[in-house]
């Protein structure tokens, strides 16, 4: 649709979602970017995005350094529509199922959508372990630093705060 000044009007769409990125596989800036690309679209629009950062794999299983990302997006999707779109990239972006938490191309969790709480087979919401991961709390912090947890009622700042993961997570120089 045209506006008078010949513009595209630009649709609020409803609902506001974050997302977490992540890639420790090939060239994992591009990867960032290009899973950003392919969501946008008619029914998603991404809003904010963060900068990349370089952080150290959790867990027991032994792997190269990811790269992480936090983007903020408005979409008309449903969450379980929005689940769908984001393992539909990553299969896309050939994510293989080899091991499970090790190295991937490209991983898209779903954070936060509006303030809602969810706990289906499918689909958790807030993301159930984003409160305890620096790797996500921190590119949050510089885009939505006020973001309400909906079950823990803390700001991210907050949540930052209280957190007791020190693993490495630093800052890509952009150049
Ligand atoms: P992963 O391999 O770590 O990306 O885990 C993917 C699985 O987590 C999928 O089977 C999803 O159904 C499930 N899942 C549960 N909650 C979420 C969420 N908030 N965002 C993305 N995946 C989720």
């Amino acid at each position: 649709m045209k506006s008078l000044t010949g513009s595209h009007h630009r649709r609020k769409l409803t609902h506001r979602a974050f997302l977490g990125l992540g890639s420790n596989i090939g060239d994992r800036k591009a990867n960032l970017r290009t899973s950003l690309s392919l969501l946008e679209g008619a029914e998603l629009r991404v809003t904010k995005s963060s900068s990349l950062y370089h952080t150290e794999p959790m867990g027991e299983v032994e792997q190269p350094w990811f790269m992480n990302a936090v983007a903020e997006v408005e979409t008309i999707l449903s969450p379980e529509e929005l689940l769908h779109r984001c393992q539909q990239i990553e299969e896309e972006m050939g994510r293989q199922h080899i091991i499970p938490q090790g190295p991937r191309v490209i991983d898209l969790d779903i954070l936060l959508y509006d303030q809602l709480t969810l706990n289906t087979a499918e689909l958790s919401i807030p993301h159930p372990r984003m409160h305890r991961r620096r790797f996500v709390l921190i590119p949050l912090l510089e885009i939505a630093p006020d973001a309400v947890h909906p079950l823990l009622k803390k700001s991210i700042r907050e949540l930052l705060k209280d957190i007791s993961d020190f693993s490495v997570v630093k800052r890509v120089n952009s150049a």
